[in-house]
């Protein structure tokens, strides 16, 4: 992983190169932005212009051997630190009795193949307060061979004694045309399948490549809206059956899943909504515009237009809304399961 192959985020890697370039990168990092928009694999990146053994500029070959190294996670010096369920514990950091050896027990030792000892806390939202204030001596005065990078959804989502004690730098949601247009130019993907992927994908490279590799979400996509066709036939007592069916897929995580920053069920079920979301907007143009109108689903018009037949315009417009209602509760720690058979009770339509 090198820096300029990172999509969408010119002024964290503009800055990062600057830095590197002056000798000047701070030791304890920040990193916030949304879920999959490429903190962790900048991380990595960032860990690789260091302990790269044939430096292009101030960025890594991503050739070399420790280049490999880091991209197959088996770098010595490059630790990758990601929540143990739910959150990221003490016992992960600082060896206690009963578990494995903690990450940072390493701190006193030089590193042994790179200048430097990068430790990547990769959800640092999910630290617990006793394991954050763990930290807290290590991101003052770090050693001058180690740097933290802590990636984490938002600046407000980490202990303000945290945040004063790293520099922080932003991350952005990347633009749907510029996936797309990575997704063509790196992996010679055809134009429209690319834009398919690039909007599945809601601001996450990382999500859209990954997608283009297995081809496994497209599948998904495809038994979610079946899904939600057969919902617009269905009376409302069908929902809990569709609910468990769309929970039961899922798009399952692959190995090479370096932005591992969305919890795997709450994620996929996450995901599923969006593109529930999406299928209630094609309705929703449809019943406006009338067939002919461009959708952002692939499959047959004549589905959308039998569909949105189902609908009135307003129970459209609410069905959108409720989507998207959904997806804030499912953020805000609903219960996954029963959120989503509530949510699918309300999106039959009303004379079902
Ligand atoms: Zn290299």
């Amino acid at each position: 992983m090198t820096l300029r192959e990172i999509i969408g985020q010119e002024t964290a890697v503009s800055w990062l190169g600057r830095a590197l370039a002056q000798n000047d990168v701070p030791q304890s990092l920040l990193f916030t932005g949304p879920s999959g928009v490429g903190k962790v694999s900048t991380a990595l990146a960032l860990a690789a212009a260091v302990a790269c053994k044939a430096r292009q500029g101030t960025d890594a070959c991503g050739n070399c051997v420790e280049c490999r190294r880091i991209s197959e996670n088996e770098h010595p010096d490059v630790v990758r630190i990601a929540p143990d369920g739910e959150t990221t514990k003490i016992w992960q950091l600082w060896t206690r009795q009963g578990h494995p050896d903690g990450a940072l027990e390493t701190l006193p030792f030089a590193p042994v193949a790179s200048p430097m000892r990068h430790y990547i806390l990769e959800r640092a939202e999910t630290l617990n307060d006793e394991s954050a204030n763990s930290l807290l001596k290590a991101l003052e005065e770090p050693p001058p061979y180690v740097r933290f990078i802590l990636c984490a959804s938002s600046r407000d989502s980490v202990l303000p004694t945290i945040l004063s004690r790293c520099r922080s730098i932003p991350f952005t949601s990347v633009p749907t045309d510029q996936i797309a247009s990575a997704l063509m130019s790196g992996k010679s993907v055809d134009p429209e399948t690319a834009m398919l992927l690039a909007r599945w994908a809601d601001g996450s490279p990382g999500r859209a490549f990954r997608a283009a590799a297995d081809g496994a979400p497209l599948a998904d996509r495809e038994r979610i809206l079946d899904i939600a066709d057969r919902l617009s036939r269905s009376p409302a007592v069908a929902a809990l059956r569709l609910a468990e069916e769309l929970r039961g897929g899922g798009g399952k995580k692959s190995k090479s899943d370096s932005d591992s920053d969305d919890a795997p069920t709450r994620g996929d079920v996450g995901r599923s909504v969006d593109v529930l979301a999406s299928w209630f907007t094609d309705l929703l143009r449809v019943a406006v515009r009338g067939p002919g109108v461009p959708l952002l689903n692939p499959g047959p018009m004549e589905r959308a237009v039998a569909a949105a037949e189902c609908y009135s315009a307003d129970e459209l417009v609410r069905c959108v809304e409720t989507c998207f209602d959904f997806r804030h509760h499912l953020a805000r720690n609903a219960n996954a399961a029963i959120a989503t058979e509530v949510l699918l009770m309300k999106l039959v339509p009303a004379g079902n």
